[in-house]
């Protein structure tokens, strides 16, 4: 095409090295598609970047944005599952070595060298993006791009709470951090036949909290600064929660996870942050917790999340505060970053 095109492009690693740029509209190979972005959803990672806080490697300048719907523009020669005009929403792993054996076992969320959208390759926070035909999802009449362009997250929390974890109908699950993913687990939590369910938080989330609440949870700690193991001990019979899904990200909230999780229950942890721990692992041993992580997610996932977002089962309504044109790309980030909404999603 050879046009120009506005991109939220993150240029370089010092803070706040983002900026609205002209790129051009790339070309695609044989395998790809051309996708029109619809919308494209706001992500936790997009601000580490931002803010220059992320502990991933970036191939700068890059465009940003991993979380995105749209409509098929043009396909490749060999492309066969989709044609122009079909909508779609994409997965995000862009680069991946077919011959490496997590791509063998569907497990290329897990493969160390796979590259994603909006770090390693460009991403969907412009007009155009070339998406190899293996990422994409075909999503129903009904679905709207702006609901599509949040699969990407509520598959984290799919896998997390669905796929990684055991709840067994009625099971007592606690959420710690009540972040995008945090929320999002506390629904898909919901939908696995979650018994009593709790978010956990700190004074700062308590706008989150409050929604925590909206969305149907029993109980949500920190707002006040609670005790958290004290209510836990309060709690049925005193030993503590099932399940514990650990969405913060820091991995000092493995403490609270271990104090307040069952004998021989199960902590998941989904949120993730570079600085170390420094307390025992006893209650680990001792109380015979399995300790599980998730990353990611794979194809079966993205099909069975847009199954449930298409029948309004898994239901965003108070999760998706904020719809912005590419041009207050910067507002939707900051709202975000302040917690005063749980997610934004741009329409280029
Ligand atoms: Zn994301």
């Amino acid at each position: 095409m050879g046009d120009k095109m506005p991109a939220v492009v993150n240029f370089g690693p010092e803070p706040f090295s983002v900026e609205l740029r002209e790129i051009e509209v790339p070309g695609i190979g044989e395998n790809d598609v051309l996708l029109a972005v619809r919308a494209v959803g706001v992500c936790g990672s997009d601000l580490h970047q931002f803010t220059g806080k992320q502990s991933w490697k970036v191939n700068y300048p890059v465009v940003l944005g991993h979380e995105f719907s749209g409509i098929v523009a043009k396909t490749g020669r060999n492309v066969r599952r989709f044609k122009e005009g079909d909508r779609v929403v994409s997965e995000t792993a862009a680069v991946v070595d077919e011959s490496s054996p997590f791509f063998r076992q569907g497990l290329y969320n897990l493969d160390p060298n796979r590259l994603g959208f909006g770090y390693g390759v460009n991403g969907a926070m412009t007009r155009f993006v070339k998406v190899p035909e293996r990422c994409l999802h075909g999503i129903p009449d009904g679905l709207s791009f702006r609901l599509a362009a949040l699969t990407e997250p509520c598959c984290v929390a799919y896998n997390a709470t669905c796929v990684n974890s055991r709840i067994q109908p009625g099971a007592s699950v606690a959420i710690i951090g009540p972040g995008p993913i945090g929320l999002l687990c506390a629904l898909t939590a919901k939908i696995a036949g979650a018994g009593h369910l709790v978010v956990i938080g700190i004074p700062a989330d308590s706008k989150r909290l409050e929604t925590a609440a909206k969305l149907g949870t029993d109980t949500v700690l920190g707002a006040q600064n609670e005790n958290v193991p004290e209510w836990v001990k309060q709690f049925g019979d005193g030993y503590g929660l099932d399940l514990v899904i650990d969405a913060a990200g820091v991995s000092a909230s493995l403490k609270v996870a271990l104090d307040i999780v069952r004998p021989a229950g199960q902590i998941t942890k989904v949120g993730w942050g570079p600085q170390p721990l420094n307390f025992s692992l006893d209650a680990l041993v001792q109380k015979a917790v399995t300790l599980q992580g998730s990353y990611s997610h794979n194809w079966p996932i993205w099909e069975r999340v847009i199954g449930l977002l298409a029948s309004g089962r898994l239901n965003l309504d108070l999760i998706l505060n904020r719809i912005s044109p590419l041009t207050e790309w910067q507002e939707a980030f900051e709202e975000m970053h302040a917690g005063k909404i749980v997610k934004g999603v741009l329409e280029p």
